[in-house]
Formats: C-alpha cells, sequence, structure tokens
C-alpha cells in the first residue's frame, strides 16, 4: 500500500494506473476510520481495479468554535486497517491549500437549510476540498455515506453543475447493533451519553411511520433528557435530524 503525501504524486500514480486500463475509487475521509467508512472502502474495493482512501482533516470545513483541533487521528490504526482491506493508496497530505489559497466551490441550493444553519461554512468547505480530492485522485467512482445526507445532495449536485468526470456512489448508512449510526464523534460520548443519543436513531424509524414525522420526531427529540435539538428536517427523500449530546453534535437520517 502506498501512502502519498501530495496531490502531484496521487496524480501522477492515479494517471499510471489509468494508462494501464485500470479504474479508480477514491473513498475520502478525515480518518478515525471504522466500520461505516469500512464498508466505503469494501465497496469501492468491489467495482474498481485500484482504490484510494484520503485521510485529511480538512481544516476548511470547521467553525473557528468546532472541533477540528480535538478531532481524533488514530494515524497508525487507520492505515493498518486500510491495508487489511486491500486499499492501494492512502492518500495523507500534511496540508491540500497553499498559504495563499483565495478560490472557493460554493454550491448555493442543497447547501442551505438543515446543517449549514449551524454551521454556515461547513459545505463550501466540502465542496471545495473534495473538488481538490477529485482532481488530486483522478478516480472514476467516489463513493459518500447516507449518514451525511446533506453532503451527498451538494456533492451531486456539485459533480453535476461542475461537469466532474466522476460518478458518485452514495452507500447506506451503517450502524452499531444498538441503531446508533457510526460516527468518529461517538467515541466523545459518555456511556450514560450514549445511551441517550440512541433515542435519535430510533426514533427517526418511528417517526416516518407517524402522519406528520417532523413534527413528532422534533417533538419527541425535545424530549429526551440529555438531549438539545439542532434541526429536523425533510429534504430529498430523508427525515434528517441532527442533536446535541452535551457538547457532541450527532446527525442521522431515514429514507421517508
Ligand atoms: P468522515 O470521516 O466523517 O468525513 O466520513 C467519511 C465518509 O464516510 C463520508 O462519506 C461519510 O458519510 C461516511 N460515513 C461515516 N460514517 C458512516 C456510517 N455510519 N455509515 C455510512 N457511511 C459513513
Amino acid at each position: 500500500m502506498k501512502i502519498v503525501s501530495n496531490a502531484q504524486a496521487m496524480q501522477k500514480l492515479s494517471r499510471s494506473w489509468h494508462r494501464a486500463g485500470e479504474t479508480v475509487g477514491l473513498v475520502p475521509t478525515m480518518g478515525a476510520l471504522h466500520r461505516g467508512h469500512m464498508t466505503l472502502v469494501e465497496t469501492a474495493r468491489k467495482q474498481n481495479d485500484r482504490v484510494v482512501v484520503s485521510i485529511y482533516v480538512n481544516p476548511t470545513q470547521f467553525g473557528p468554535k468546532e472541533d477540528f483541533g480535538k478531532y481524533p487521528r488514530p494515524r497508525r490504526e487507520d492505515l493498518a486497517l486500510c491495508r487489511a482491506a486491500g486499499v492501494d493508496a492512502v492518500l495523507a497530505p500534511e496540508t491540500l491549500y497553499p498559504p495563499d489559497f483565495s478560490t472557493w466551490v460554493e454550491e448555493t441550493v442543497q447547501s442551505k437549510g438543515r446543517c449549514a444553519v449551524s454551521r454556515p461554512i461547513h459545505f463550501r468547505g466540502v465542496a471545495t476540498v473534495v473538488l481538490k480530492l477529485l482532481n488530486t485522485a483522478l478516480p472514476d467512482r467516489a463513493y459518500f455515506g447516507r449518514k451525511d445526507a446533506q453532503q451527498v445532495d451538494v456533492i451531486e449536485r456539485m459533480v453535476r453543475d461542475l461537469d466532474v468526470p466522476v460518478k458518485i456512489v452514495p452507500v447506506e448508512i451503517v450502524r452499531d447493533s444498538d441503531g446508533l449510526a457510526l460516527s468518529s464523534r461517538n467515541r466523545y460520548l459518555s456511556p450514560e451519553q450514549r445511551q441517550q443519543a440512541l433515542i435519535l436513531p430510533h426514533s427517526l424509524r418511528e417517526a416516518v411511520k407517524q402522519k406528520q414525522p417532523v413534527a413528532w420526531l422534533r417533538r419527541v427529540l425535545s424530549r429526551a433528557p440529555g438531549m438539545k435539538v439542532d434541526y429536523v428536517e425533510s429534504a430529498n427523500g430523508r427525515l434528517c435530524a441532527a442533536v446535541w449530546v452535551g457538547k457532541t453534535r450527532l446527525i442521522d437520517n431515514v429514507k421517508i
């Protein structure tokens, strides 16, 4: 498995694969890899000759008061998981931004509402870094989890609008046995908070059976102990919610 630390080296490697007639799948991540990420990797492994996983905690998608500094970075474990999964290259750059970086990708419809209300610069950072990663790994296909439903919507729109030659492959949400969607941020939860957080997946599943899922879910979550509702919204055929459990923000969604 190659560990690539800059964009030019990654482009060179990917071009050499393409010249040999091989297809390339990209799985963009921020590391702290878990079974959710690895399901994306397995899907990519089945559909492509070569698989690239990018591990990059992208500073431009974090707000000034968010957890960029404390975001987990277990590099050695991440690399071991990638190696075991048959990944061909891990793109793990120190930075992707020149010091005088001044160009942004801004999607202006899907990036409104939901997570953008409390994270106003988030999707500008996501769209920008994803386009940079696509231009770096030059994949035929790129894999994104439905856990971040709005992210999928933003990326699909960006790729369509800007004619980016890649197929976006959304992958279903991977959950723990108790129903909680796997997330690198779950490790911030105390055992008690983790118990409290379970109402999020459980009530989402119940809400879609109700006549007014959004209002019902908002009511249930706002009464849940230890939880503060960030938003409940339906968008593009999914019922989406974000909550705070202590200082940890969790998101989840289900198909309506
Ligand atoms: P992150 O490292 O949090 O940026 O996530 C990298 C990719 O993995 C994103 O496309 C996420 O949507 C996806 N992902 C994270 N957790 C899960 C999960 N539980 N199920 C499916 N995909 C996930």
